[in-house]
């Protein structure tokens, strides 16, 4: 048998090779200094056991993998026993240096649902998604497209914020595919709960979550996605984005579409009414 090590990789025992601990120096002073050699015969002999097919499981490389919050949705809780339950989320490693989960927010009878990336350091600190510049510009667009704030259910993709420390500033960082794996059970459950008829992906991040990794906002903004997850989903740019532009003509011309965007999902909420 052959012995686990523990960065979980596989190493053949003395009994399979009888001269391999002879031949590596196992155990003793000089098999430190031969430890070159020890793996170069390891690497031979993971190469040889692919090509015969015999790699034993415990040869794989055996990265701690992180669960998703499936398993802390209960199958009848409804949005508010979620957002209760999903305070106390740790099936990723983001909960650690956030201040709070920051939920989906608002009624739960609400026919349209946006969906942006994560929250922000506002929201953060507020416990509330779009709080921060980039709610008020998605405020401002909602109130210019005759949808009332209040009205509309607002989440994220990932529900702690994740940062990078710069001094005494937090500073967004793009969530991984292992986190937003991990988190998104609970957006699953709040689209299931809402049954919204419009969903509306804020930026890239929310887009290719929910309408596949070729979607491209660039492209496809403010198209109308043929989805089981509503009967009309569309997505265009998150605001924060537009708070990026640094030409002012250029993003007051990038508001204007956004708004637009923002139109084109309030009239096809208002002809199903
Ligand atoms: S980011 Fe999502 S999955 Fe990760 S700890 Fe927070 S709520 Fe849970």
């Amino acid at each position: 048998m052959g012995r686990a090590h523990f960065d979980g990789s596989f190493l053949p025992s003395g009994q399979e090779f009888p001269n391999f601990g002879q031949a590596a120096g196992a155990n003793t002073t000089a098999g430190a200094e031969r430890i070159p050699l020890l793996r170069s015969f390891r690497q031979r002999w993971l190469r040889c056991s692919h090509l015969n097919g015999t790699v034993p499981q415990e040869s794989q490389p055996r990265r701690k993998r992180e669960g998703t919050a499936a398993d802390l949705i209960p199958p009848n809780a409804n949005l508010n026993q979620l957002r209760v339950i999903a305070e106390r989320c740790k099936a990723c490693h983001l909960w650690r240096n956030a201040t709070q989960t920051v939920f989906g927010e608002r009624p739960s009878r609400a026919k349209i649902m946006f969906v942006g990336e994560q929250p922000g350091n506002e929201e953060d600190l507020a416990g509330r998604p779009f709080v921060g510049p980039a709610g008020r510009l998605l405020n401002e667009a909602l109130e210019k497209a005759g949808l009332d704030r209040s009205k509309v259910y607002v989440t994220n993709v990932v529900k702690h914020f994740k940062f990078i420390r710069r001094g005494k500033r937090r500073i967004h960082d793009k969530p991984r595919a292992s986190e937003i794996n991990a988190c998104r059970p609970w957006l699953d459950a709040e689209i299931d709960r809402l049954a919204p008829e419009v969903i509306v992906c804020l930026g890239a991040t929310a887009a290719q979550t929910l309408l596949g990794k070729g979607f491209r906002v660039s492209v496809q903004r403010g198209e109308w996605i043929n989805s089981d997850l509503a009967p009309s989903v569309m997505a265009t740019v998150h605001p924060s984005a537009l708070l990026r532009i640094d030409d002012e003509m250029a993003r007051h011309q990038e508001t204007a579409r956004f708004i637009g965007d923002i139109k084109k999902a309030a009239q096809r909420l208002s002809r199903k009414k």
